[in-house]
């Protein structure tokens, strides 16, 4: 498969050099050539298929030939080990539980699969070293996606106190190949050192440097799998129904939903999708008005989504051909304030005895308001385990919310971090003496 980009003012690439690169020259957004279609005995088959079966049948076409299908299939072993189960939550309504990863957060698997076809395309004496900025989730995908993975390093940008305690512990407590460094400054200080050090002529020469931001291929296309599960799992509990089903999905940078539109695009039957956000409504109003307006992010309790320009929106509008009424006629717009967020998680508590986290909950309420009007079953993504957000939950429910074992666990570890303020040079000096040892060892 080659990719082209968005903004057409780039060379096309292979997968492997759209990995590598993360983003094309012309700043636009690496996009697959030709969508294959998957057969309708695939869709047959899907309810009884495993996740990897899946995962591998829908990445090949993307991924030849820069990874071999034996490739393929250990590291779609490898990525999807854990569950992801579809639960009923009121009549017609689904959750897709994708919060059973390593970190509770659906990133995980992004994260593990782009980590993979990274190790895969490393040169053996070429150790890859990969440099993110977190504003929290992000890291703690990344950190645990790549952690113990051969020949690739990791360094964690995070402005120091700005992060919450359970998150900071996700990418500070691995050791090994994860190494954090707290910056003195804010989220936007380390996204700018790292755009720094991406465009150092000394750094580049002495080593390979990688991003592992969310608009990266190899961190998008996976997200597909997630949809063909549901579907199939929707299928096996309710084999008499019509075929299309609703999917709700929580929205920030909207790869995610750009992934289930794409998988859509594919064959998966699929009547609607609802982009449901938080205050951060850009594409809500968008489908409501024509206009697309980016706005500066405002803070909300689902935090993830805290997001006023959505960098994989573009994806959608080219697998729509950029027709704006094809678009609107799939993707129905959804947003909610956090007091209705609150109302919402109090509600299905105490009705069905469900547990959603802030972001999830905005999903819900999609399908419950909008559900009606559809005349399909809806699933909404629940994006993120709820205890990740134990805080929020507690002063809601006024409840002490009990860890998961794999957020406990990093409780348990001492946190290691460098420090630095927020020049340039000494994030320079970091790197050159992390590198040394790293090729060292
Ligand atoms: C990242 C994130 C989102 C938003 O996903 P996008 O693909 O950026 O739209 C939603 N919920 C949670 C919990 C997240 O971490």
């Amino acid at each position: 498969m080659k990719y082209y980009s968005t903004n057409r003012q780039s060379p096309e690439m292979s997968f492997k050099e759209a990995v590598v690169k993360g983003l094309p020259h012309d700043k636009g957004l690496f996009f697959p050539q030709h969508i294959p279609t998957l057969s309708a005995a695939f869709l047959e088959a899907l309810p009884d298929m495993t996740l990897p079966q899946i995962a591998f049948e829908v990445l090949q076409p993307y991924t030849v030939p820069d990874i071999t299908p034996e490739a393929l299939k250990d590291i779609c072993e490898e990525v999807f080990t854990f569950p992801i189960p579809l639960v009923e939550v009121k009549k017609d309504i689904y959750s897709l539980e994708l919060f059973h990863g390593p970190t509770c957060a659906f990133k995980d698997v992004g994260a593990r699969f782009m980590s993979r076809c990274l190790q895969a395309f490393a040169e053996p004496d070429k150790p890859v070293t990969v440099l993110v900025a977190t504003s929290g989730d992000t890291g703690s995908a990344v950190a645990n996606g790549f952690l113990g993975v051969d020949n690739i390093e990791v360094v964690i940008l995070y402005p120091e106190g700005g992060v919450s305690e359970i998150q900071e512990m996700q990418f500070t407590t691995l050791g090994q190949n994860i190494h954090a460094v707290a910056v003195a400054g804010t989220f936007d200080d380390c996204q700018h050192l790292v755009k720094q050090a991406f465009s150092d002529p000394e750094l580049s020469k002495e080593m390979q440097l990688s991003s592992a931001n969310s608009i990266n291929v190899a961190r998008w296309l996976p997200q597909m799998v997630y949809y063909f599960h549901a579907w199939g799992q929707w299928r096996k509990l309710q084999p008499d129904a019509d075929a299309e089903v609703t999917f709700a999905v929580p929205s920030g940078n909207f790869g995610n939903l750009a992934a289930g539109v794409l998988a859509r695009k594919m064959g998966l039957p699929v009547k609607f999708f609802i982009a449901a956000t938080n205050l951060n409504k850009v594409v809500p109003a968008y489908l409501e008005s024509g206009d697309y307006t980016p706005a500066p992010s405002v803070a909300t309790i689902a935090n993830a989504m805290d997001v006023g320009s959505p960098n994989n929106f573009p994806r959608i509008q080219e697998i729509f051909n950029q027709d704006y009424q094809a678009l609107k006629e799939v993707i129905k717009g959804f947003w909610m304030e956090d007091e209705q967020i609150r109302e919402t998680i109090r509600q299905v508590q105490q009705d069905d005895d469900y547990l959603l986290d802030p972001h999830g909950a905005i999903a819900y309420s999609s399908l419950l308001r909008q559900l009606p009007d559809l005349g399909t079953s809806g699933i909404f993504l629940e994006t993120a385990h709820p205890a990740k957000f134990k805080q929020t939950i507690d002063e809601i429910l006024s409840t002490d919310t009990p860890l998961p074992e794999q957020l406990q666990a990093f409780l348990n570890r001492p946190k290691q971090a460098r420090r630095i303020g927020n020049e340039f040079s000494e994030l320079a000096a970091l790197l050159h003496e992390q590198h040394k040892l790293f090729t060292a060892s």
